[in-house]
């Protein structure tokens, strides 16, 4: 297999949708079971841009950047071993589109400090990472880039856990903020002139005149009217629709647009240990862990602390292996482990049997489609390259209105 034979993605959907993940290490069963598997399934319903962060592993990693250049391939492997499928979505880096820096540079001009220090994940991580000297400008920047990452795709969608929703609101303000300042182009009156003519005389003067009527009254009918004319007219490209839209509602073009957070339900995958799944705890299991280790991992996961001897009753509510079977066992097995617990019927190892067999199971088709990525990694480099290419197109072409809009296209 190679890329070129893979077809390059043919949607007709035009919403499209953008996320990332920080190449920090090998992802985990919470991982994807927070998140890629939602990627996953994004990829057959919407236009997915995927891309490995790696400029945000710098804000936590800027000591150790050797961890990230481990890990940017091998994390991609992991994304095509969850499912991901280069013919149904884009995956790029982050680092080889340098228009994230210059859209996050020109957002930095208009944004008060403020709004990043208020940002809840700003406390909360320089908390939760002690050991690591966060009080830099690029921390404190962080979700602004990431704001930069969205609004040059003009993403629509973005999926993201609770935990990060504030960024999309930050986005969403940038986006409102920017709009505002720079929205009206030097030649917007020009420029809805040539549209309006792509109308025709009638239709020209039929827009006019709801358009009189809803700035007056705020009549939304004549708004909806009016939307559905544009949106629909042959003639008119993308751009053109969004500035007559803009012209009708009296706003401008909107330059970049807002996206809605896509809550992925909360499914916090828990670790070996009970807590949250996560590679900075150690109670992880990667995503391409070897057997052996999976199975050692969990036979000496902790269990009840009250079952002490084989004989003793257990608390299945006391023990980190029965959130496992609440993930990965059915109702039958959950009862059985349930009742056994209970009843000191079977043993901790007797109980932890079904979840060894189900994460094993699990990961079969994972390991089987990250074969011959791992292989042959010149593909997985190609499917960078190749996606790489098609969201640069993205973003140049946003880029140069962002610019246009500005006034720096002198
Ligand atoms: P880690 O938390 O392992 O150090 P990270 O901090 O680099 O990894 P995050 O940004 O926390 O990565 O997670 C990336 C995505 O995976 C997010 O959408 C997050 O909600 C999801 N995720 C991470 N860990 C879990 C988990 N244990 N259960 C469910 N989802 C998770
Ligand atoms: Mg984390």
């Amino acid at each position: 297999m190679s890329v070129s034979d893979t077809p390059t993605p043919s949607h007709t959907q035009t919403e499209r949708v953008l996320s990332g993940m920080r190449p920090t290490g090998a992802l985990h069963l919470g991982h994807y079971h927070g998140a890629l598997k939602n990627w996953v399934r994004l990829q057959d319903e919407l236009n997915c841009f995927y891309f490995v962060a790696d400029w945000h592993a710098l804000t936590t990693h800027y000591e150790n950047r050797e961890v990230i250049e481990k890990n940017v391939y091998e994390m991609v492997i992991d994304w095509l071993a969850a499912g991901l499928d280069p013919a149904k979505c884009t995956m790029f880096l982050q680092s080889r589109i340098p228009e994230h820096a210059e859209l996050f540079t020109l957002l930095a001009m208009g944004t008060p400090i403020g709004w990043l220090e208020r940002v809840p994940t700003y406390k909360d991580q320089q908390e939760k990472l002690k050991d690591k000297d966060l009080t830099t400008y690029g921390f404190l920047g962080y979700p602004l880039l990431q704001a930069a990452d969205i609004l040059i795709y003009r993403a629509k969608h973005v999926p993201v856990g609770e935990d990060q929703a504030s960024h999309v609101e930050l986005t969403r303000e940038a986006a409102r903020r920017f709009n505002h300042l720079y929205g009206r182009e030097a030649d917007f009156a020009q420029r809805v002139e040539a549209s309006l003519e792509k109308l025709g005389k009638d239709g020209a003067k039929r827009f006019e005149k709801s358009r009189k009527k809803f700035q007056e009254t705020g009549d939304t009918k004549s708004l909806e009217g009016a939307m559905d004319f544009i949106n629909q007219h042959p003639d008119l490209d993308a751009a053109e629709k969004e500035r007559l839209q803009g012209y009708f509602k009296g706003t401008g073009k909107a330059v970049l647009v807002e996206p809605q957070a896509l809550l992925t339900e909360a499914s916090r995958l828990p670790g070996l240990d009970g807590a949250k799944m996560s590679k900075s705890y150690n109670n992880a299991i990667a995503i391409r862990e070897d057997k052996a280790s999976i199975e050692q991992k969990i036979k000496r996961m902790p269990t009840d602390p009250a079952r002490i001897k084989r004989t003793d009753a257990g608390d299945p509510a006391r023990c980190p292996v029965w959130q496992f079977h609440k993930v990965y066992s059915n109702a039958e097995t959950q009862a059985w482990a349930d009742q056994g617990c209970r009843s000191a019927g079977i043993g901790c190892l007797d109980c932890k049997q079904p979840i060894i067999d189900a994460v094993l199971r699990e990961q079969q088709p994972m390991l089987e489609r990250a074969e011959p990525y791992v292989t042959n990694p010149a593909i997985v480099r190609e499917i960078i390259d190749a996606g790489t290419d098609r969201a640069r197109a993205v973003a140049q072409e946003t880029m140069r209105d962002v610019r246009a809009a500005i006034g720096l296209a002198y």
